[in-house]
Formats: structure tokens, sequence, C-alpha cells
């Protein structure tokens, strides 16, 4: 058993754990993506779940080729 985090295996945060390895990088911040991570799939690359939660509903919407419309007042 590992004396610093008193498991077997090691738990993942445990600084004897070995380094994970990473499945694919983050076509966003660069950073693996480890295995049981979350991300999305898109045309332009896996982007992690970091990086999801700082998107902004623009950036989303980019991401799906949409775009916000402006309201504008209906003439009558
Ligand atoms: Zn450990
Ligand atoms: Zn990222």
């Amino acid at each position: 058993m590992c004396s610093m985090c008193l498991s077997s295996p090691c738990h993942p945060r445990c600084p004897n754990a070995p380094e994970p390895v990473a499945i694919f990088m983050c076509c966003k911040c660069g950073e693996g993506v480890f295995e049981g991570d979350k991300y999305l799939d898109t045309s332009e690359g896996q982007i992690c779940e970091d990086c999801l939660d700082d998107m902004t509903a623009d950036e989303w919407l980019e991401l799906f080729g949409e775009s916000l419309a402006i309201a504008e007042k209906e003439e009558m």
C-alpha cells in the first residue's frame, strides 16, 4: 500500500501515482485529456471540460456554426 495516499493502487492525485497518459490534447488549451475525463468532440478537435466551462454562449454557437441574431424592432 502507498504510504502517502494509503491506497493501492495509488489515488490518481497522489504524488506517488504514475503519470497518467493523456489520451489526446485539448485543441483549445493544449492540456491532456485523460481516461475518464469528459470532453466534447468537435470538427476542430477535442475540447476539455475546463475549456467548455469557460466558453461563452457565442463560442458555443460558433462551434455549432450558428450565431446569435440581433433582435430588431419590426416596422409597423
Ligand atoms: Zn499513493
Ligand atoms: Zn482545454
